[in-house]
């Protein structure tokens, strides 16, 4: 339980470089100390991604950022401008009503480009599964 917790302070990128050293040390602790084999082994998941993707780990905690593009409250979606062809598609499809038309008529287009309402944005990913045009990027 102390482990899920300080993964999910991680995943919701309020976590510190100390979390790190104290997920390990408990994940040693807890791998060393369990009578049973679920306990012994339970912990496994988390040693071996902090030793094959700590790099990732570390961008969550000092960049608040998740280079996998997974946590949700790390993550920011935007629609560029001048890929946009404001077919409108997304804004249909977006649960939130986040998306809205803007004023900027990007070249060679006939429609006015689309802008998300990050406020509004509840991340769920549907506008980028429905733009054919690649004008929505999450980061
Ligand atoms: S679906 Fe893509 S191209 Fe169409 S309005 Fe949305 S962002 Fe623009
Ligand atoms: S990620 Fe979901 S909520 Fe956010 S703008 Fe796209 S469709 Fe709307």
């Amino acid at each position: 339980k102390r482990m899920w917790e300080i993964l999910d302070k991680i995943t919701k990128g309020k976590g510190t470089l100390e979390d790190l050293d104290k997920l390990e040390e408990l994940a040693y602790h807890i791998k060393a100390n369990s009578l049973c084999g679920l306990g012994q082994t339970a912990p496994n998941p988390v040693l071996s991604t902090l030793r094959c993707f700590r790099d990732e780990y570390i961008a969550h905690v000092v960049d608040k950022k998740c280079p996998a593009g997974v946590c949700k409250d790390l993550l920011s979606f935007e629609i560029e401008k001048d890929k946009c062809i404001g077919c409108g598609m997304c804004a249909k499809q977006c649960p939130a009503s986040a998306i809205t038309r803007t004023d900027y008529i990007a070249p060679g287009k006939k429609l006015a480009a689309m802008e998300i309402d990050k406020n509004k944005c509840v991340k769920c990913g549907a506008c980028i599964a429905t733009c054919k045009f690649k004008a929505i990027i999450k980061k």
